[in-house]
C-alpha cells in the first residue's frame, strides 16, 4: 500500500499552488469586496486544463483522474473559496451530466467547449420548493410536435444556481410527465444562455463566496429542440443524483482547502503573536486547537482522496463520497471557527482572512446535500433500511 501521492499529482499540486499564490491571491480581496465574478482568472484556467481535469481528452478534458481534480479544487479553495466553487460547479455539476449521459453529438457540441474551458457550465436542480427534496421539481417541460423530433417547452424556475449569468450552458431538470406509480417523471435538458424564454433572475447577496455568482434561472415558454434532452426521457433525476455523488468529492476537497487555509494562517499567527510575554502558540489552549485542526484536516483529506481513488478504480464510491463530504465540511466549519478564535479580535476583522474562510466554509455543509442529507444517505447505506 503506497500512500504517497504519485509524482505527477505532486507536480500538479505544486504547479497549482504556485499559480494560486502568485497569480490568484493578489486579486482575491478586491473581487470579494466588490462581489465581482473573476472573469479574467476563470478565463486563464481553461488553457491550463483546469476546467475539465477528470474528463477524457476526446471530450475536451485534460484526461487526468478524480484525485488530480480533488487536489486542484483543494489548492484553489485554499486561496479562494469563490474560485473553488466556480470550478467545482462547472466541472462536476455542469460537465458531469453531459459526460455521464450525453450522446456523442451532445458531447461534441456542448461538453468539449466546456471541458476546454471556453464555455462555463451550470447545473440547475434546486427550486424554491425543491431543495433537499430534489425530486419535488415543479419546473415542467411539454413536448410539441414539429420538424424532426419536435421540441420541448420549459416553464418554471430554479434557485441558488452557481455560475448563473456567467455560464453559457445550463443543464437542468424538468418534469416531463408522471410514472405509472404517480411519481414525477423527471428528465434533463441542455439549455444555452440566450435561448428565448430563458433568463437569469435575481442574483443572491450571500454570507460568503462573494465573488461567485448564485442566482435564479427563469423559464417562460422556453423552447429547446428534442435533441437537447440529456439522456432518456425520465432518466434526468437519476443522472443528476449520480452527478451529485461525484460532486461531493469536490465539495469535500473545497472544504479541506478552506480548513487548511485557516490552519496555515493560524500557525503563522500563533507563532508570531505574543501575549503575557510569549507566543500564544505556547499556550496549551491554543496549541490544542491547532492540534485538533491538523489532525482533522489530515483525516478529511484522506477521506476525500479515498473517495476519489474509489471513483478512479471504477468502484462504488457513493458512500465514501458522502462520508468524505460530511466529515470534511464539518471539519472546515470547526477549523475556520477555531482559526478566528486563535486570531482573537483580529480574526473578526476583514483585514485578516480567517473570517472569510469561516463564511465560505459554511456553504460546504449546505451545498450538494446538507449534512442532514449526507447522514440520510450514509444511514441508508450502512443500515440497509430506508431512513427518512
Ligand atoms: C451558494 C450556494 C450555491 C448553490 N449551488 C447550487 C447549484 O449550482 N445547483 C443547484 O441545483 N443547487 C445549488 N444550491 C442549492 C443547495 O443544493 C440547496 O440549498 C441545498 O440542497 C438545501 O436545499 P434548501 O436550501 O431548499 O434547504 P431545505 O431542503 O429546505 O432544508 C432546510 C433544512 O431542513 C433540513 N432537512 C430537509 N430535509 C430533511 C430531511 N429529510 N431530514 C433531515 N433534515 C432535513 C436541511 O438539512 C436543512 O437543515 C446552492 C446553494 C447555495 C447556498
Amino acid at each position: 500500500m503506497d500512500l504517497d501521492l504519485p509524482p505527477e499529482h505532486e507536480l500538479l499540486r505544486r504547479t497549482i499552488r504556485d499559480f494560486a499564490a502568485n497569480e490568484v491571491e493578489p486579486v482575491v480581496e478586491e473581487h470579494e469586496r466588490n462581489r465581482r465574478f473573476p472573469t479574467d482568472v476563470v478565463a486563464r484556467l481553461g488553457p491550463m486544463g483546469l476546467l475539465g481535469i477528470p474528463y477524457p481528452e476526446e471530450e475536451g478534458g485534460a484526461g487526468l483522474d478524480t484525485l488530480a481534480y480533488a487536489i486542484a479544487v483543494e489548492e484553489l479553495s485554499r486561496v479562494w473559496g469563490s474560485l473553488g466553487i466556480i470550478v467545482a460547479a462547472h466541472t462536476s455539476l455542469g460537465c458531469g451530466p453531459l459526460h455521464l449521459a450525453g450522446t456523442p453529438e451532445q458531447k461534441e457540441r456542448f461538453l468539449v467547449p466546456m471541458a476546454q474551458g471556453r464555455v462555463l457550465g451550470a447545473y440547475g436542480l434546486t427550486e424554491p420548493e425543491a431543495g433537499s427534496d430534489s425530486g419535488g421539481t415543479r419546473t415542467a417541460a411539454r413536448h410539441e410536435d414539429g420538424p424532426g423530433a419536435g421540441s420541448w417547452v420549459i416553464d418554471g424556475r430554479k434557485r441558488f444556481i452557481t455560475n448563473a449569468g456567467q455560464a453559457g450552458t445550463y443543464v437542468i431538470t424538468a418534469r416531463t410527465g408522471a410514472r405509472h406509480d404517480g411519481s414525477p417523471e423527471i428528465s434533463a435538458f441542455i439549455v444555452e444562455a440566450g435561448t428565448p424564454g430563458f433568463t437569469v433572475g435575481r442574483l443572491e447577496e450571500k454570507m460568503g463566496l462573494h465573488a461567485s455568482a448564485t442566482g435564479e434561472l427563469l423559464f417562460e415558454r422556453c423552447r429547446v429542440p428534442a435533441e437537447q434532452m440529456l439522456g432518456g426521457r425520465g432518466d434526468g433525476w437519476k443522472t443528476f443524483l449520480k452527478t451529485l455523488d461525484g460532486g461531493r468529492i469536490s465539495i469535500g476537497a473545497m472544504a479541506v482547502g478552506l480548513a487548511q487555509a485557516a490552519l496555515d494562517a493560524s500557525v503563522a499567527y500563533a507563532r508570531e503573536r505574543r501575549q503575557f510575554g510569549r507566543p500564544i502558540g505556547t499556550f496549551q489552549g491554543v496549541a490544542f486547537m491547532i492540534a485538533d485542526m491538523a489532525t482533522e484536516i489530515d483525516a478529511a483529506r484522506a477521506m476525500v482522496w479515498r473517495a476519489a481513488w474509489l471513483k478512479d478504480q471504477g468502484r462504488d464510491y457513493a458512500l465514501a463520497a458522502a462520508e468524505a463530504k460530511l466529515f470534511a465540511s464539518e471539519v472546515a466549519q470547526r477549523a475556520t471557527n477555531d482559526g478566528v478564535q486563535i486570531h482573537g479580535g483580529y480574526g473578526y476583522v476583514e483585514e485578516y482572512k480567517v473570517e472569510r474562510f469561516l463564511r465560505d466554509a459554511k456553504l460546504t455543509e449546505i451545498g450538494e446535500g446538507t449534512s442532514q442529507i449526507q447522514r440520510l444517505v450514509i444511514g441508508r447505506r450502512v443500515l440497509g433500511l430506508k431512513v427518512v
